[in-house]
């Protein structure tokens, strides 16, 4: 069995040191996105990917820029690999994976982040490793002072794209991709493929892509159960907190709050409480983070409170509770959060604690996934907040909001479907789970911008 399933990679005709490094850390078969990317991109065709985070998607790119690497010798020694990511602990994470599966050759790999020495960075790139892993910021410096060229690239893929946009790098990525060289195969991965943003990158990037939706964020994330809690202020989600952590059974769990002050807040009262917990945001130094992060892979720690971008990306084994302090801001940003869970479909669960002024947010989230959240309440716990009095008609920015995309869609006729569907999908099952509905239910906020929600400025989380 195992060895059949082994000639599912080997089917691919990789390389014999990739194959080995397959082996070695248990692979036997390729996740659906790699099912789908790997016989495409190993072709030489240019991709763009709608995957989730979780979904194996690193090893759908470093596989086949690995194997062009090993068929094909360096016609010079200058960078042949680029891989841009959001954030620093995104291309740590990445840079180890291929640090994995390159194990038994002789290519080499950096990062090239913030928040490390530039000269001593740029003495390391001299060095000439095959694969940068790069945050837009910081490699568009690289450039600028011209401690780097990309003259040689051969392999470009931008990982996480929406998230990069949404950061705020559109001009460095743009910067970035206009030094590149011309002769090249790319690969843009983004959780949506909807985003506005990303769509309009891809004539820059890509040359004659292939387009692989593998997950919409509708149909994404079905073992994942994701309740609400209504609570009445702070004060009172940190209590909802301290009796989740107490009766859940969990072995990893992630709290987020939307800003850093509140993250350190909330982990003082997690350490007050003897509670074995860390803090993430993006105030604390590179290794800082690091540390924090290395404790709860290892298990030293099993709580983490963090803000979105410090957690955005990343993978941490045996992660099955997500709680929302604050609710995320945008459609997409919440599933992010909730897709720390339930990865490599386990089941994990994910807790929203809703104040009065998160309820609208809360309901257009609910819409944009199309899925209605499990009600529940805590015997003890309860706080005088009960909802909106009249849910059907919450509120005056719910109507707006209505009216915003009645224009949007009009002449396609969707609003209604969508209304309607909404009755049908996603509704409580008889376990109380409730169920993300099908891809071919999509919303026409398929970017996941919510009109009605404003976000802060990125610099507070
Ligand atoms: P990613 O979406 O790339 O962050 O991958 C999520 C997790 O899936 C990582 O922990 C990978 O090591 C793991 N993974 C990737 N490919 C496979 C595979 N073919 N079989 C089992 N696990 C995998």
């Amino acid at each position: 069995m195992t060895m059949r399933e082994t000639n599912v990679f080997a089917e691919l005709m990789l390389h014999e040191r990739l194959l080995k490094a397959i082996d070695k850390m248990g692979f036997t078969r390729p996740t659906p996105v790699q099912q789908a990317a790997l016989p495409e991109a190993l072709a030489g065709h240019d991709l763009i990917v709608g995957a989730e985070t979780g979904s194996g998607k690193t090893l759908a790119f470093v596989l086949p820029m690995l194997q062009h690497f090993l068929e094909l010798r360096a016609p010079n020694t200058g960078t042949r690999g680029l891989i841009l990511t959001p954030t620093r602990e995104l291309a740590e994470q990445v840079c180890q994976a291929i640090k994995d599966i390159a194990g038994f050759t002789r290519i080499t790999t950096m990062t090239v982040c913030g928040g490390t020495g530039f000269k001593e960075q740029a003495a390391e790139i001299r060095k000439n490793p095959e694969i940068l892993v790069a945050t837009p910021g910081r490699l568009a410096e690289h450039l600028e002072r011209q401690t780097l060229d990309l003259d040689d690239l051969e392999f470009l893929v931008l990982d996480e794209a929406d998230r990069m946009l949404d950061m705020g790098f559109r001009d460095e990525v743009m910067a970035i991709i206009n030094v590149c060289r011309a002769e090249r195969q790319s690969m843009v991965f983004s959780a949506t493929l909807t985003h506005r943003g990303v769509r309009a990158l891809l004539p820059d990037v890509l040359r004659d892509p292939k387009e692989l939706l593998l997950n919409t964020p509708q149909n994404a994330q079905n073992n994942i159960r994701q309740q609400i809690i209504l609570a009445d202020d702070d004060k009172h989600k940190e209590r909802l907190v301290e009796w989740l952590l107490a009766h859940e059974e969990y072995e990893k769990a992630i709290i987020f709050t939307n800003t850093r002050d509140k993250a350190q807040w909330l982990a003082n009262s997690l350490q007050r409480q003897n509670r074995r917990s860390g803090v993430l945001h993006g105030e604390m130094s590179q290794d800082e983070r690091k540390h924090v992060m290395g404790l709860m892979r290892a298990g030293k720690i099993n709580i983490l409170v963090a803000t979105d971008v410090a957690a955005r990306g990343l993978d941490i084994e045996g992660l099955d509770l997500v709680i929302n302090f604050d609710m995320a801001r945008k459609g997409d940003e919440h599933l992010h959060r909730v897709g720390r869970t339930g990865r490599q479909e386990r089941d994990g669960l994910a807790i929203c604690l809703i104040a009065h002024n998160e309820w609208n947010l809360m309901a257009s989230i609910e819409r944009y996934l199309r899925l209605e959240f499990e009600r529940r309440s805590i015997k003890g716990v309860e706080g005088s907040y009960k909802g909106p009095k009249k849910v059907k008609t919450s509120g005056k920015a719910a109507g707006s909001r209505k009216k915003k995309v009645d224009r949007k869609s009009a002449g396609k006729g969707n609003t209604k479907v969508r209304q309607r569907d909404r009755k049908q999908v996603g509704q409580r099952r008889s376990d109380g789970a409730s169920r993300t509905p099908a891809a071919d239910n999509r919303s026409s906020l398929g970017d996941g911008s919510m009109p009605m929600m404003r976000r802060k400025p990125a610099d507070k989380t």
